[in-house]
């Protein structure tokens, strides 16, 4: 089937109310593709992080997951114990980022691709060989926290980008809605007083207009889109050097747009890449496939490799 059984959420409440809603999607989701919920052999899960790979949340909390109980909390254990069934964990970036790569590549091909997930912040995921790079902590492709060279970014002269996390001009810090809403809106609307964005007040509201009036020709919009754009450029300029990849991929809500302006996006990485050798210089640059569902479809790849590996299928 296709789509998503959605239910609001309700992190806030702590982990009881959380598990229960996920249990009752699965019925619901199992219901709608006119199966068993005995027939389903193992389930996948991803969450947003931080998290150890195998679903421990980290003991210190996150801006996800705020209630106490969450703190420490295996999410994955407590959901399969729950559920009677294995489930599979992945961070949501990395899920986005498997999904990615298996529409590109399958799940037998020996490519590597590197993903990032413009969102709220940025996520992503390094996959080779089908397979997520986790790393010794679950930390593998912490993509958003790689430190830039972002004074090459002549637009944003003199800016300070500071990240959640503590550090400044990584690519989080330049390049999610958090970087619009704290850094580049009050950078740029500071220079034009007499912005129409100036009148919204609330900066996060006004964070969200951005992409719209950009598509639309803004040129204040665009230029936060262009630095984003050029911050990006240096940022896969690392990855290519460091992986040598078959692929590039971004996705996230910041590319959820018209093709047009995607086309525009994409060729603006390009341009703010240095330049790359000449048996580089081709990489492909895609769009995540399946927009807001790509984790998910991730989570349930990394499900039926589990099922396949452990000979549940
Ligand atoms: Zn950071």
């Amino acid at each position: 089937m296709e789509g998503l059984c959605e239910h609001s959420a309700r992190a806030r409440e702590g982990p009881d109310i959380c598990l229960q809603q996920l249990e009752d999607g699965l019925a619901l989701a199992a219901r709608q593709a006119g199966i068993q919920l005995s027939d389903v052999a193992v389930v996948g899960l991803d969450t947003p992080g931080p998290a150890s790979a195998a679903g421990l949340f980290s003991a210190r909390g996150s801006t996800n997951f705020v209630h106490p109980a969450w703190a420490g909390f295996n999410v994955r254990e407590s959901l399969a114990k729950r559920l009677g069934k294995p489930v599979t964990y992945l961070n949501d970036g990395n899920a986005a980022a498997l999904w990615g790569h298996f529409v590109l590549f399958g799940a037998n091909d020996p490519a590597t691709s590197v993903s990032v997930i413009i969102g709220t912040g940025l996520g992503g995921g390094v996959i080779t060989h089908g397979n997520v790079i986790k790393g010794r902590r679950g930390f593998g492709g912490e993509l958003g926290h790689v430190l830039l060279p972002y004074q090459r970014i002549t637009a944003i002269n003199g800016i300070e980008p500071r990240c959640n996390c503590g550090r400044t001009g990584d690519l989080e810090s330049l390049c999610s809605l958090t970087a619009i809403e704290k850094t580049l809106l009050p950078f740029f609307l500071e220079k034009n007083p007499y912005h129409s964005l100036n009148k919204t007040g609330n900066s996060r509201e006004a964070a969200k207009l951005v992409r719209g009036l950009a598509e639309n020709g803004d040129a204040l919009c665009r230029e936060m889109f262009h630095v984003q754009a050029q911050a990006l450029g240096l940022f896969f300029d690392e990855m290519i050097n460091t992986f040598d990849p078959d692929a590039l991929i971004i996705g996230g809500g910041a590319l959820e747009t018209t093709a047009d302006f995607q086309r525009w996006f994409i060729g603006e990485i390009r341009a703010g890449m240095p330049n790359q050798r000449e048996e580089q210089a081709d990489i492909p640059i895609h769009v995540m496939p399946n927009g807001d569902t790509a984790g998910a479809r991730g989570a349930a790849i990394e499900a039926l490799k589990f099922a396949r590996y452990s000979g549940l299928l």
